[in-house]
């Protein structure tokens, strides 16, 4: 996306923004102004827990891993069960905020990006439900490799259009959602993902996923009766990472820690740049250029990352670690095994970390481990890569 103008505003330190267009600087204004005025709105929030709880199942368990944390000795291990969200991972809850403040704009029509599917999947339940128009774009590349999603969505009532351009990948259909937003936006409401793009959105997201840790951390208080020394999440776009962080950012003692695959670690090898509209950091080749990702798992194949996390990187106040394939794949039986929770591949990354760093520490100490998602929908792809 060209840089036409910046915003002030939607700063996170020298991250985020907001560059684009001036047509659609306009369109993400009043999504802000909207989204500043509903935020704290009654009804709204009455709504909104009305279908988290309905809908999606909420409040999600702060399960205590006993036998993992048994075989592996040192602090409590705790799971943030995301993976039991109708849906089946935590996006559901960045959705049902989204679609009713959609609803509120008088959108009819909603469109969105998906790399695995993911996202692409929660929307489309959404619009369902609430009888919109729904449209996704997805990486040709990635409507080949996860084609049963593309079938969900469609049985879903979506329209699926595969985007040719670039690698044919999450990139590239965020590309093409922005597109299609400049064009129709009187009557279309898009519906970000993850914790990314230009202002209002990293904003927004994270206010629909700190949900997350509103939850666990009365559930900590409750069990343990004192904080976390640690959280622990996968960082793709970073929206449950940032939704598991929001309530222990003003606690200091509470260690934040996010996990990125070693072949898309922006945090770690990335530098600042600009990517989507907004400011962080990106993966460049040599000319420049956002790099091509390869991970294990889809959902965290994303050049760039959330600007708090660039923030709360370069300010100390989060940590952010890498782990290979081979660790994912051990950490994804080794759960399975120990707890009977299939995680996803990409909750996998947190807990690989997990399976090093809580022998490290004190049997009076906890940690929290986010479970983004169920293992489900990987399941024959690790039985391929482990036959
Ligand atoms: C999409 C997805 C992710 C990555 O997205 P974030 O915005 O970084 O949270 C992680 N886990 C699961 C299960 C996902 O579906």
């Amino acid at each position: 996306m060209s840089t036409a103008q910046s915003a002030t505003q939607g700063y996170f330190g020298q991250f985020g923004g907001s560059f684009v267009p001036e047509e659609l600087q306009n369109v993400l204004a009043i999504l802000d102004e909207n989204f500043q005025k509903y935020k704290n709105d009654e009804a709204f929030n009455k709504e909104l827990h009305y279908y988290f709880e309905e809908y999606v199942g909420r409040k999600s368990p702060l399960y205590f891993a006993e036998n993992l944390t048994s075989r592996l000795g040192g602090a409590k291990i705790y799971l943030k069960r995301e993976d039991l969200n109708h849906t089946g991972s935590h996006k559901i809850n960045n959705v049902l905020g989204q679609i009713l403040l959609a609803k509120r704009m008088g959108a009819k029509r909603v469109i969105a990006e998906t790399g695995a599917g993911q996202h692409g999947v929660a929307t489309a339940t959404a619009c369902a439900m609430f009888g919109m128009d729904c449209t996704i774009y997805m990486g040709l590349e990635d409507t080949k490799r996860q084609a049963l999603n593309v079938f969900r969505m469609e049985l879903l009532g979506a329209k699926v259009i595969a985007v040719a351009e670039g690698q044919g990948r999450l990139k590239d259909a965020v590309d093409a959602a922005f597109a299609d937003l400049v064009t129709n936006y009187e009557n279309t409401f898009y519906l970000l993902g993850s914790a990314v793009g230009p202002h209002p959105f990293p904003q927004m997201v994270k206010h629909f996923q700190q949900i997350i840790s509103q939850e666990s951390r009365e559930q900590i208080l409750e069990k343990e009766g004192k904080l976390p020394t640690a959280v622990i999440a996968c960082i793709g776009g970073g929206s449950n990472a940032i939704g598991s962080f929001a309530n222990y950012i003003e606690d200091k003692e509470v260690r934040l820690i996010g996990v990125e695959p070693e072949q898309a670690a922006s945090l770690n090898e990335g530098v600042p740049a600009e990517l989507h509209g907004f400011r962080c950091h990106v993966l460049l080749d040599a000319d420049g250029n956002p790099k091509p990702t390869y991970s294990i798992a889809a959902g965290l194949d994303y050049p760039g990352c959330g600007p708090e996390h660039s923030f709360l990187q370069e300010s100390g106040r989060a940590e952010y670690v890498t782990i290979s394939n081979d660790e994912v794949l051990e950490a994804f039986q080794l759960l399975s095994k120990e707890e009977g929770i299939i995680p996803a591949l990409e909750s996998a990354h947190a807990v690989a970390y997990a399976l090093k760093f809580a022998p490290t520490l004190n049997p009076d100490e906890s940690i929290i481990i986010n479970i983004s998602g169920r293992g489900d929908k990987d399941v024959e792809q690790v039985f391929a890569m482990l036959k």
